[in-house]
Formats: C-alpha cells, sequence, structure tokens
C-alpha cells in the first residue's frame, strides 16, 4: 500500500505517518526529514537547501524529485510507503505519478488533513523533538511526564526547527496555498482523495486513518 499524507505545516502528517508506519508495516518517507539529513551532513543538496528552508520556501522541483525517486528505490520502500511532505507541486505530483507507473506501483489513498490555519502557528512554534529518539513534545499541548526527560528513551536534550519560528511559519503557510493546495483538485479528479479533520484529538485523527486504509471508505 503506497499512500500519501496532504496538509499544511502543523497538520499533523509526521505524527500520523509514525504511527500509521507501525499498524500497516509501512515506510514513512518524509522530504523534511530527509532535507533536515542533508543539511547536518553539509551535504551539496544540504548546502543549497538550507537558506531555503529557512526561508520557508520550497526547494526546486527537479532536485526534490531526484531524491525522492532515489529513495523509492531503497528496498524498505517496496513494503509501502507514507509520503509526508511529497508532492508539494504539481509537477511533482506529474512526476511521482510517471515515477509509479515505471516501476508498476499504484497510489492507493491520498488523504488529506483538513485543519484551521489560524491555528497552525501556535501547533508549529510550539513543538520540539527528544534529539535521541525524535519523540515529539508541545510547549502547550504535550510536555514530557517528567520536565526536560524523554517519555520514550530518557534523553535530556530537545531540539526545534529552525524553520519553525513563527516568522517563518507564515512563508511556509503561504507556500501550501499557493503551491501545495492545487494537488486536492489534482487528486480528486484522480478520484483518490479522502479528508479527514486534523483538528480532532490526535488519537481519532489516527482512528479516522486506519478507517480509510483498512475499508477504503
Ligand atoms: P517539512 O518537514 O515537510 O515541513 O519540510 C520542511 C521544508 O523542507 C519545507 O519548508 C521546504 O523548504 C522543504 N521541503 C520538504 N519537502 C519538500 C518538497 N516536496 N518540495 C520542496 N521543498 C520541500
Amino acid at each position: 500500500m503506497n499512500l500519501i499524507l496532504l496538509g499544511p505545516p502543523g497538520a499533523g502528517k509526521g505524527t500520523q505517518a509514525k504511527r500509521l508506519e507501525e499498524r500497516f508495516g509501512l515506510v514513512q518517507i518524509s522530504t523534511g526529514d530527509m532535507l533536515r539529513a542533508e543539511v547536518k551532513s553539509g551535504s551539496a543538496i544540504g548546502l543549497e537547501a538550507k537558506a531555503i528552508m529557512e526561508r520557508g520556501e520550497l526547494i526546486p522541483d527537479s532536485v526534490i524529485t531526484a531524491m525522492l525517486a532515489a529513495r523509492v528505490e531503497q528496498p524498505d520502500a517496496a513494503r509501502g510507503f507514507i509520503l509526508d511532505g511529497f508532492p508539494r507541486t504539481t509537477p511533482q505530483a506529474e512526476a511521482l505519478d510517471v515515477m509509479l507507473a515505471g516501476k508498476g506501483l499504484v497510489l492507493d489513498h491520498v488523504i488529506e488533513l483538513q485543519v484551521d490555519d489560524a491555528k497552525m502557528v501556535e501547533r508549529i512554534s510550539g513543538r520540539y523533538t527528544c534529539a535521541k529518539c525524535g519523540e515529539g513534545y508541545h510547549d502547550t499541548f504535550k510536555q514530557p511526564k517528567t520536565a526536560g526527560v524523554c517519555d520514550v528513551c530518557g534523553g535530556t536534550e530537545f531540539t526545534r526547527r529552525a524553520d519553525d519560528k513563527a516568522e517563518t511559519v507564515g512563508a511556509r503557510l503561504a507556500a501550501y496555498h499557493r503551491q501545495t493546495a492545487p494537488l486536492l483538485p489534482y487528486y480528486e479528479a484522480q478520484n483518490k482523495l479522502r479528508s479527514v479533520d486534523g483538528m480532532a484529538e490526535m488519537s481519532a485523527v489516527t482512528s479516522d486513518l486506519e478507517r480509510i486504509l483498512t475499508s477504503g471508505a
């Protein structure tokens, strides 16, 4: 099974993708995570991407599409994948269609997490992750049980994304509306688009997604 989670930054794509990964044995492919790893390693792609990401803009389609194509070739992707943060433009969606057709693969579901834009700034600017295991937390919505200690691995170091600053979030949301939202009618025309209420409780969102994936409803 191969699927796409669509929605603006802060909609919960990453959180939900991780949950579905475990439940359905799929692999999460997050182009944002891949780019952050490139930036950290100081690779050529990372050097090109860093400033663009910090401005809240999108990486050129050709760069990101090549990166995704290489990732989909990895053996673990054969289990089925959840795309989180890709595609983000119509050319990326078209390239993905060609890529999948060339491999004899299909997109089983495209699911939009519908959220209230006005709430995304608070959601995004408060989030942070355990530097050791990547567990996600939030200043308002999800603090560790013991302050400063990760519930999952006991790690005591936490990181915040450079582009989660309130001033960058506006640019990221604008990029979503200008460049990514046109994918909704694109997938609707392919009769693949489903939507869930991304403002519901995290576990309720997971249940809604599971229902779609198990029944196709
Ligand atoms: P994300 O973690 O998905 O919010 O992505 C963080 C940043 O990485 C975005 O704001 C973009 O600068 C870049 N990025 C991630 N995925 C893509 C993509 N599919 N196309 C272009 N830029 C991307």
